[in-house]
C-alpha cells in the first residue's frame, strides 16, 4: 500500500480568489504569490494518485494566519475526505493564537473525522512552538482526540527557496522535548533534525516523532534515503511528496532508485504511515 503523507488540496473558490488572498493572508502570499505555484482540488489529486499508483493521500491544509481562513478551508478538507474516505485522510489547520476558537476548531475537525492538524507554520503564523501558554491547550486537545501534528520544517543552511521559512531543527527540538507525548511529523526531513539523532538523547526524544520526505527532489541528493535510514531507522520515515508542488512520480522514483532493502522501501512508502494512521486493510476497503 502506497501512502503519500504530504499533499495539499484547496477549494476551487480559493483558487479563483487567489489575488485577493495573496493580499490578505501572509502565509497565502508566501506560498502562492508566484503564479507558477500550483493549487489542486481533491479531484485533481485523485487523478494524479491514480496515475502514480498511490492508494491513499494525507491531505493537509496550510498554516494560514487568519483563523477564519483555516475554518473555511478545513470545511473543504473535511468534505473531500467524506466524499473519498478510502483514498484521502484529512489534516486541518488552526491559528494557535486564536485561543479558544482554535481549540473549538480542533474539536470540530476531530469529530468530523480529521486525523491530524497541519501543515502549520509557526514562523508565518506568528507563534512560538515551545511556548507552553499558547501550545499546551492546543497539544492537550490534539492528545485528547489522538490527532497527529504535522509542522513545516526549514533547513538552517543551504539555498533559499520560496516558502522555506525559519522553523529550524533547534525550534523543532524544543517543541519535541516540551510535548514528548504528541505524535509529531516534521515535514521535509525536519530541516535536517534527524542528523542529530547520532546524539543518544536526541534519539530518545524521537519516540513519537516521524519525518516526511516532502519536496526532497528540491532539497537533497537521493542518498538522503539511505543516510537517514541508517541514522534514525526506516521506521521513522514517511513517504510524502508535497503534491501539487511536485508530481508524485518524482519522489517515488527517488525512493525506488535508492539502494535501500525492499523491506525498508515498503516501510517508507506506506507501512509506517498505515501504522501511524491506524489504518488496517479493513478501513482501506471502506467497510
Ligand atoms: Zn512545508
Amino acid at each position: 500500500m502506497i501512502i503519500d503523507f504530504h499533499t495539499h488540496i484547496f477549494p476551487p473558490w480559493l483558487r479563483e480568489r487567489r489575488d485577493e488572498y495573496v493580499k490578505s493572508d501572509l502565509c497565502f502570499s508566501l506560498l502562492y504569490s508566484q503564479p507558477k505555484a500550483r493549487m489542486a482540488t481533491a479531484e485533481e489529486l485523485l487523478a494524479s494518485m491514480d496515475e502514480a499508483g498511490i492508494d491513499l493521500s494525507v491531505v493537509l491544509n496550510a498554516g494560514w494566519v487568519s483563523q477564519e481562513l483555516c475554518v473555511k478551508t478545513n470545511d473543504y478538507i473535511l468534505d473531500s475526505v467524506s466524499r473519498y474516505p478510502t483514498r484521502l485522510v484529512g489534516f486541518c489547520a488552526i491559528q494557535p493564537r486564536a485561543g479558544d476558537a482554535a481549540i473549538a476548531e480542533i474539536e470540530r475537525c476531530a469529530k468530523a473525522g480529521a486525523k491530524g492538524i497541519g501543515e502549520l507554520r509557526s514562523d508565518v503564523q506568528g507563534f512560538d512552538l515551545a511556548d507552553k501558554a499558547t501550545m499546551k491547550p492546543v497539544v492537550d486537545a490534539m492528545l485528547k482526540h489522538n490527532l497527529i501534528f504535522l509542522t513545516h520544517s526549514s533547513e538552517p543552511v543551504g539555498h533559499e527557496y520560496f516558502g522555506k521559512g525559519s522553523i529550524t531543527p533547534d525550534i523543532l527540538y524544543s517543541f519535541i522535548t516540551a510535548f514528548p507525548n504528541l505524535k509529531l511529523v516534521c515535514a521535509h526531513w525536519g530541516g535536517g533534525l534527524p542528523f542529530y539523532a547520532l546524539m543518544p538523547e536526541v534519539t530518545k526524544a524521537f519516540a513519537n516523532v516521524f519525518f516526511d520526505t516532502a519536496a526532497t527532489v528540491f532539497l537533497y541528493k537521493p542518498e538522503i534515503f539511505e543516510q537517514m535510514s541508517r541514522i534514525i531507522g526506516s521506521d521513522k520515515i514517511l513517504f510524502g511528496t508535497d503534491y501539487p508542488l511536485i508530481h508524485q512520480n518524482r519522489v517515488i522514483a527517488q525512493v525506488q532508485s535508492s539502494q535501500l532493502p525492499e523491506e525498508d522501501k515498503a516501510r517508507i512508502m506506506g507501512a509506517n504511515a498505515q501504522k501511524l494512521l491506524c489504518r488496517d486493510a479493513r478501513s482501506k476497503s471502506g467497510t
